[in-house]
This record gives structure tokens, C-alpha cells and sequence, in this order.
């Protein structure tokens, strides 16, 4: 779900919003999950037009949460239905995410590709908490799909806020469904995000996956940056004020001033102008704290619930260049394609393929290794395309 803010009002308190909720349980129960997250998300986000985005991003989550909990225990077909949600925010002042479950925010800048988001499925859990070690045979044998939180199963939820991030132009950022990194390693992810534009990214990475054999629902979702957001500390997030207020100096303040003028009354000069001093000392401390709980970056919001032990992302970062060895996993693809097609008697119309594939040759020679990305995908792509046209009937299993 992708709400772009139609003002620049509406950019300036809220920015745009974009949602990927992949839901869970049967068939049908599912759908209803991650369509009542995708919808009443960005609802709840937009009504509430003022305050900290991070704050209503959280509530807007913990709002949607409740409403399918609910939904869930009113009809047994939709009993402990659930659905992950990862929501981004692009705001002026950066990026700012909202995420329960295994579906993944990453951002790309500068050939590094870093997940954002924390996966809370068990094999993450466990390796958080140094149960497993990442590479080792007990991880690998922990099946991928258990997660540990969704929306739905319970009626309160604890909901990660990380960011805000900075922005630069030319950042690209990919929210995307367990469908899509079940099946396209963060090897592969990068180098293509890298070389490819933001459509033909898209398109490419659900056709791989569904060429791989994903099964599941594969949702992608490619988001470019086109302007940098204003310098880290310039624009800062306003904390509610009784949340800011410091309450203990304030009350020290009234306690002065009461001392001062009950003393003033029974004459008592000397301590009246003591206890006017240290009214007016507690005073300056209680603004200065005031103005820095109000000004602290919002970097410093809180998981909610209380009882997380704070982490924040980026979670895992890999090396997004282009290189040599996915070239030639992209030859492998191509060369199944055709066979499969021999086989099966497909009928496709090879000459366009063959150029771009021609063109691919050309570009490595030359060591453009992000054009021949490019190519290839394309290639990829419209050989897929070519066969969703004749597979019309077989139903068409990714959504965008
Ligand atoms: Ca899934």
C-alpha cells in the first residue's frame, strides 16, 4: 500500500506512506489480515495530523492491531488470524519505519544494501539472544518461517520504531514480503537494486522469485529518494509537553516561591530573598530541561511496551555492487528458461531475448557490469512476461 501526501502540508507533518503487510493462517484469513493492516495503517497514521510521526506511526499500528484481533475473535473462520506489517514513513526530516514480523525494510545508499528492520522470527531471536551462532548447523536447521510477533493473535502488540534515517538523493528503499528474501539471497538483492531502475527492479525481483518456485505471496515495494533531508539536528521531533515538563524542578519552584512569600509575609527578609533565589535557580534549571527533552532527537523514542531491550537498525549490511558471479547466475536462469521452453513446447519469440542477451555479452566485455545487470534482467523479464501471456489461465501469483 503506497500513500504519497497529495500537499505539502500533509509532506511536512506526515510525508508519504508505504506498507507491506503479508499475511498468515489460512487461505482466506490472511488476506483479510494484511488487507485490514494495509488499509487501516495509513487511516490511522493520517488522522492524526499533528505531533511526533514516529509516535502516531506506533499507535497507528498498535490501532490496526486491535482492529484485527478483534475482527479475529468475532468469526472462528478468522480465529488468530495474523499478519506482519513494516511500514516506512519518508518525512523531510528522514525515514522512519514501524515494523512487526519478518517482512523487511532495506536501504540502499552508496553499493551498501542494509536491512533496517529486525526480523522477528525465531531464528533471528535465537541469534539475538546468542542462543545459535549465525552460520551454524542448528541455525540452518531452524525452519525460516516461524515468527515471533504479528498483528492479529494478540490484542496488544509491541511495535520496533527505528529512524529516523537520513536521506540522500539517489537512496532507494525496498520494503518486501518473506516471499521475495525466502527465495533472493542479500548477496543478490544489492547488485540488482544497484543496477537496475526502480520498475524494472521491482518486476525483476518477484519474477526471480517466483522462478525460484516461491509459492508464497511475494509483495515488493521500491521507493527512490529524489531530495536530501534537512541536516540531522536542524529539524527535530516535538515530544508531547507533560511527557517533557520536568515535574520534581517545577515543584521545587512552587515550593520556593510559597516559602518566599509566607516569609515576606511574617517579615522575614533575609530567607525571603534566599528562597526567592532558589525558586528562581530551580526555575532555569526547569527550562533548560524542558527545552532539551524538547528538542531531543526523536532518535530516542522508545520501543514501546517498555520491556524490549532497545535495539535499532540497521540490522545487517551487505556489499551491493555489482559483480561477475551474479552475471552468471543470471546466465543459469536464462539457460533453464530456454530448456524448460524446448521442453514444454513454449512457444517464445527468442530474437528480442537473444539481443539483449548479445548486449549483455558486449557490456561485460567492456566491464559494465550494471548495464549487463540490467540487460539480463531484462531479458529475464521478457521472457516471463511472454510466458505469464501464454500461462494467462494458470493465475499469475505475485502481487506488486
Ligand atoms: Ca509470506
Amino acid at each position: 500500500m503506497v500513500v504519497t501526501a497529495d500537499s505539502l502540508e500533509r509532506y511536512a507533518s506526515r510525508g508519504h506512506l508505504f506498507v507491506v503487510a503479508d499475511g498468515m493462517g489460512a487461505h482466506a484469513a490472511g488476506e483479510l489480515a494484511s488487507r485490514i493492516a494495509a488499509e487501516q495503517i495509513p487511516l490511522y497514521y493520517l488522522r492524526q495530523s499533528s505531533g511526533d510521526p514516529a509516535t502516531a506511526l506506533r499507535e497507528a499500528v498498535q490501532q490496526a492491531n486491535r482492529d484485527i484481533h478483534q475482527r479475529g475473535q468475532q468469526n472462528p473462520e478468522f480465529y488468530n488470524m495474523g499478519t506482519t506489517a513494516s511500514v516506512l514513513a519518508v518525512l523531510a526530516e528522514g525515514a522512519v519505519i514501524a515494523h512487526v514480523g519478518d517482512s523487511r525494510v532495506y536501504r540502499l545508499r552508496d553499493q551498501r544494501l542494509e536491512q533496517l528492520t529486525f526480523d522477528h522470527s525465531l531464528v533471528w531471536e535465537m541469534q539475538a539472544s546468542g542462543q545459535v551462532k549465525a552460520d551454524s548447523e542448528l541455525s540452518k536447521a531452524i525452519p525460516k518461517n516461524v515468527i515471533t510477533r504479528s498483528l492479529g493473535p494478540s490484542p496488544n502488540v509491541l511495535v520496533d520504531v527505528e529512524g529516523p534515517f537520513s536521506l540522500k538523493k539517489g537512496d532507494r528503499f525496498l520494503l518486501c514480503s518473506d516471499g521475495l528474501t525466502g527465495q533472493v539471497e542479500d548477496s543478490e538483492l544489492g547488485p540488482l537494486l544497484t543496477s537496475l531502475p526502480p520498475d524494472l527492479a521491482a518486476r525483476m525481483l518477484v519474477d526471480l522469485a517466483n522462478l525460484r518456485g516461491g509459492a508464497d505471496n511475494i509483495t515488493v515495494v521500491v521507493v527512490d529518494v529524489l531530495v536530501d533531508s534537512e541536516p540531522v539536528g536542524k529539524r527535530r521531533m516535538a515530544k508531547p509537553v507533560n511527557e517533557a515538563l520536568p515535574w520534581p524542578l517545577l515543584a521545587s519552584v512552587a515550593i520556593c516561591l510559597l516559602a518566599a512569600s509566607l516569609l515576606g509575609v511574617s517579615g522575614n527578609i533575609g530567607p525571603m530573598i534566599v528562597a526567592l533565589v532558589l525558586g528562581t535557580i530551580a526555575g532555569g534549571a526547569a527550562a533548560v530541561q524542558y527545552h532539551r527533552r524538547v528538542t531531543e532527537p526523536a532518535r530516542n523514542v522508545t520501543h514501546g511496551g517498555g520491556a524490549a531491550v532497545r535495539r535499532s537498525g540497521p540490522y545487517r549490511t551487505y556489499p551491493a555492487r555489482p559483480n561477475v558471479e551474479l552475471l552468471s547466475r543470471l546466465d543459469q536462469v536464462i539457460s533453464a528458461l530456454k530448456t524448460a521452453a524446448q521442453e514444454r513446447q513454449w512457444m517464445i519469440d527468442w530474437k528480442h531475448v537473444d539481443a539483449l542477451v548479445a548486449s549483455d555479452q558486449q557490456f561485460r566485455g567492456q566491464g559494465r557490469l550494471a548495464e549487463a545487470t540490467c540487460v539480463q534482467a531484462q531479458a529475464i523479464v521478457e521472457t516471463m512476461k511472454q510466458l505469464r501471456n501464454q500461462q494467462r489461465s494458470g493465475g499469475e501469483n505475485a502481487r506488486e
